[in-house]
């Protein structure tokens, strides 16, 4: 069964700000991979998944084209896919399995320092650099405003300075790229994270049976990564209290305790990071013997 027809195909970006991040999802997914530097193809050893190394511009079309089966991508490049496609009358293929938490930046409209921003018709007959023009041209399109797009393949945020650019629309985390161009960020006009992609096509039960087996060790993942198991003692009149305290958690167990009739204790996992204030908190309710354990893997 487990040839290599019968194999998911997922396409990470090989090197660049999302790799490291994939892997890791990956890996704490349960899949171990053998890899040598640079090779194009990373083989799963334990699970029928394989990895596809590619430029993260290329996988929306890997995806599409069902060149693979599965990819992880920011939805900045994936969405400046779907609108060029649109653009020349296509529709997009791609179909979005999960959100993931990792990759967040934003898709900004800088101006240099010193130049005033009254709003988008700031916009109007300006030159504006940016990789993507399709999510700026839709921007500019809703707001009605004509401005030349400036097209570039990258160093965006040096075009006002080369006399390219009036402004420049240009990918965002922590604003320190901005800032050390001497530009500030005035509009956001996409929220990116990275997301799991899938092909349009149906695929065999055996891998569709895997997509779906992958998607539930990754919100496995994704929800044991703020929780934490928590055990304490507490008088049993002070549970109403400490349940409301708990962050996160709705069905605590609680256990009565041998030779002591009016205390129990109390298992939870909160969905949340338990903080040291909400130990104090518990504490001054009557909890004690506090112990905050991490989750590592968790299955609804
Ligand atoms: P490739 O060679 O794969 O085309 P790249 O130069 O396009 O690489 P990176 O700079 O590695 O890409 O960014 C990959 C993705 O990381 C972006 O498309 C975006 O989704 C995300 N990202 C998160 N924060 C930032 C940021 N501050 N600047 C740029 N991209 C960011
Ligand atoms: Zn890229």
């Amino acid at each position: 069964m487990d040839n290599r027809q019968n194999r998911l195909k997922l396409a990470v970006q090989k090197s660049g700000r999302l790799t490291d991040h994939s892997l890791d999802i990956l890996a704490r997914c349960g899949l171990k991979i053998s890899r040598g530097k640079d090779q194009l193809i990373a083989y799963g050893e334990n699970l029928p998944l394989d990895l596809l190394f590619v430029r993260d511009d290329d996988i929306p079309d890997l995806v599409q084209e069902d060149v693979c089966d599965l990819g992880l991508v920011g939805l900045n490049v994936l969405e400046e896919r779907r609108l060029e496609m649109l653009a020349r009358g296509a529709e997009a293929k791609f179909q979005i399995l999960r959100a993931l938490d990792f990759g967040y930046c934003r898709l900004s409209l800088a101006v240099p320092e010193g130049v005033e921003w009254k709003g988008p018709q700031t916009l109007q007959g300006k030159r504006i650099a940016t990789t993507y023009p399709a999510v700026l041209g839709r921007y500019l399109a809703e707001h009605s405003i004509d401005a030349e797009i400036v097209t570039l393949s990258g160093a965006v945020e040096i075009a006002p300075r080369l006399g390219r650019a009036d402004f420049i629309c240009d990918l965002v985390s922590s604003g320190s790229t901005l800032a050390a161009n001497h530009l500030r960020e005035v509009e956001t006009i996409l929220q990116s994270q990275v997301v799991l992609i899938r092909t349009p096509v149906k695929l065999s039960a055996f891998k569709e049976e895997w997509i779906e087996r992958l998607l539930l060790r990754i919100d496995g993942v994704e929800q044991v990564k703020e929780s934490k198991y928590i055990m304490l003692h507490a008088p049993r009149s002070a549970l109403p209290r400490i349940r409301e305290l708990l962050p996160g958690s709705e069905f605590p167990t609680i256990i009565p305790l041998e030779g002591s009739p009016d205390k129990v204790a109390v298992h939870a996992v909160c969905r949340e990071n338990v903080f040291w204030e909400t130990l104090e908190s518990l504490k001054a309710a009557g909890a004690s013997s506090l112990l905050v354990l991490p989750v590592e893997k968790m299955l609804s």
